[in-house]
């Protein structure tokens, strides 16, 4: 097993606590907000972050600074 750093926070530099998100919809970053009634993969410069489970809750993994209140998140990651 590889040993598993986590990130660090990009505005303070301390450790970020890993999560995730999840959400009942796919996650998409997009570059303007549209409409929620749109699937955000129907978007060609939307970028889908979100995995889904055999529940079908759609998650990402994400790194969280409380103290900064931002999140990082890790979507190029492909299963558990
Ligand atoms: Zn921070």
């Amino acid at each position: 097993m590889e040993h598993f750093t986590l990130p660090c926070c990009p505005s303070c530099g301390k450790e970020m606590k890993k999560g995730f998100i999840q959400s009942g919809t796919r996650l998409a970053w997009v570059p303007k907000v549209t409409r929620l009634t749109v699937e955000p993969s129907f978007n060609q410069d939307a970028v889908l972050l979100s995995k889904q489970s055999r529940l079908s809750i759609n998650y990402v993994d994400a790194y969280l600074c409380e103290s900064c209140q931002k999140v990082l998140v890790d979507y190029g990651q492909q299963g558990d």
